[in-house]
C-alpha cells in the first residue's frame, strides 16, 4: 500500500540553476541503501547520480559516516559489531537507530506532481533510490532560499527543505535566523527531544496526529491534518523499520543526531568544560555552556566544512572530558531504564545550558562569511 507521506508535496515548481552549495548538516552522514534496495540493485551507482543532480560539495556531505560513527561509539559498537550493546538494546536494532540518525539529513518524501522525469510521483523518494531527483530538489531549494523563499509549516512543505533551509534547523541544533534568541532555539530543541523521547518510550504512537502530541511547540509544527508519526518517519522503503520496537530506536537516532550536532563547533559555540556538574542533575557533568547557536546562511561554507572534518570529530570524541559520545551514552542510559521524560529533560536542560538566554544567533566567530555579502535575514523564518 502506498502512503502519502507528510513530506508529500507539490514541489518541483521551478528547477533553477546551480547554487554553489553547502548544507546545514554538521557531522556528515553516509546514506546506505536498504537491504531491499540492494537486492534490486537500486543503489548502484547512487552516489554518482547524487553528484550529477546536486553538486560535488553537496554530495560530499553524504559520503562520510561521521554521525554513524558517533552512534556506534554510543552503542559501544565497532562497525556492525556491538561488543557491549547498551542494556535493553539488541545488536539487530543498530540499523534502526542508524536509520534514525540519518533521517535528520535525508528525510524521504513523496511528490504529488513533478516537472522532471527524474522525479517520480506518488513514490517514496530517498537519497538512495532517486539520488538524481533528490540532488536536483535539494540544490533548487537552496537556490530558492537564497532568493527569499521561506520554508515553514505550510501544509506539505518538505521536511528536507525545512530542516536545511527553513524553520526546522533545530533538527541540527541550529537557529533558523539571526533574529532567533538562544532561549527560543533551545525551546524548539527541547520540544523535539520530548517528542522523540516519548515516541521512543511508546507514549506517543505511530498513528498519533502530530497536531495532537500535547507538546506545545510540536503541535504547531505541522498543519496538514493527516500528518502522523507514521507519515513522518515510515516510508515504504526501507521496510525493516516498520515494527514498533525499531521505530522506537529510530526516534532515539533522530534525537541523538540533533544532540550530536550541538557538539560541532560550526553549529553551536560552547564554553570551556571546567569539570562543573550539572546544576539540577546530580552526578552528571555540564559539557560546556552554550554561548550561542549558529545560523548556517551567515557562514562561510568552507569554514563550516572544516569543522566537519574527521580530525575535528576525532578531537571532539577524544579530547574532552565529557564528549559527544559520553553525552549520547548518558541519554541512552535514561532510555534503557525507561526513565520518564521529566528525568531526561533535566539532563538535556544541562546539555543545552545557556550562558545567556538572550544571546543572538550568528555565524560564530570562526565562520563569518568572508565575502561581506549581505544576507537577507528574512530568508529563513523562525516558524
Ligand atoms: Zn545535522
Amino acid at each position: 500500500m502506498r502512503r502519502i507521506m507528510i513530506l508529500s508535496a507539490v514541489v518541483a515548481s521551478v528547477f533553477v540553476l546551480f547554487a554553489i552549495a553547502d548544507t546545514a548538516v554538521a557531522w556528515n552522514i553516509q546514506s546506505v541503501p536498504s537491504s531491499t534496495d540492494k537486492k534490486i540493485g537500486k543503489f548502484d551507482p547512487w552516489f554518482k547520480k547524487l553528484k550529477r543532480g546536486a553538486t560535488e560539495e553537496i554530495a560530499g556531505h553524504y559520503a562520510k559516516p561521521q554521525h554513524e560513527e558517533i552512534a556506534r561509539l554510543i552503542l559501544e559498537c565497532e562497525g556492525d559489531n556491538c561488543r557491549f550493546p547498551q542494556p535493553g538494546i539488541q545488536k539487530s536494532q543498530l540499523s534502526a537507530m542508524l536509520a534514525g540518525v540519518r533521517w535528520n539529513d535525508t528525510p524521504p518524501f513523496t511528490l504529488l506532481k513533478t516537472r522532471t522525469s527524474l522525479c517520480p510521483t506518488e513514490q517514496v523518494i530517498t537519497i538512495i533510490n532517486y539520488p538524481e531527483c533528490w540532488g536536483i530538489l535539494f540544490k533548487d531549494a537552496k537556490k530558492q532560499a537564497e532568493t527569499g523563499r521561506k520554508y515553514g509549516n505550510a501544509p506539505l512543505t518538505l521536511v528536507l527543505y525545512r530542516s536545511h533551509f527553513g524553520d526546522m534547523q533545530f533538527l541540527h541544533s541550529m537557529a533558523s535566523s539571526e533574529q532567533e534568541r538562544a532561549a527560543e532555539t533551545k525551546q524548539k530543541i527541547m520540544a523535539w527531544a520530548e517528542f522523540m523521547y516519548k515516541l521512543a518510550l511508546g507514549e506517543i504512537s505511530r498513528g498519533t496526529s502530530i497536531k495532537k502530541t500535547g507538546i506545545g511547540d510540536i503541535d504547531g509544527l505541522f498543519t496538514y491534518r493527516y500528518d502522523t508519526i507514521q507519515t513522518l518517519f515510515v516510508s515504504d522503503a526501507p521496510r525493516e523499520y516498520k515494527d514498533d520496537e525499531n521505530l522506537h530506536l529510530f526516534a532515539m537516532g533522530v534525537l541523538i543526531h540533533m544532540v550530536s550536532d550541538s557538539f560541532s563547533d560550526s553549529h553551536v559555540e560552547r564554553g570551556e568544560q571546567l569539570g562543573q556538574n550539572c546544576r539540577n542533575v546530580s552526578g552528571k557533568h555540564n559539557p560546556g555552556w552554550v554561548r550561542s547557536f549558529h545560523v548556517y546562511t551567515l557562514q562561510d561554507s568552507a569554514a563550516h566544512s572544516e569543522a566537519e572534518s574527521d580530525r575535528a570529530l576525532a578531537y571532539q570524541i577524544n579530547y574532552f572530558e565529557t564528549s559527544v559520545v559520553d553525552v549520547g551514552q548518558t541519554i541512552m542510559e535514561y532510555y534503557s531504564r525507561k526513565a520518564p521524560w521529566e528525568e531526561l529533560k533535566g539532563y538535556l536542560d544541562c546539555v543545552y545550558d545557556l550562558a545567556d538566554p538572550n544571546a543572538p544567533a550568528g555565524p560564530g566567530s570562526d565562520y563569518q562569511k568572508k565575502d561581506n555579502k549581505t544576507i537577507d535575514t528574512n530568508i529563513l523564518p523562525s516558524s
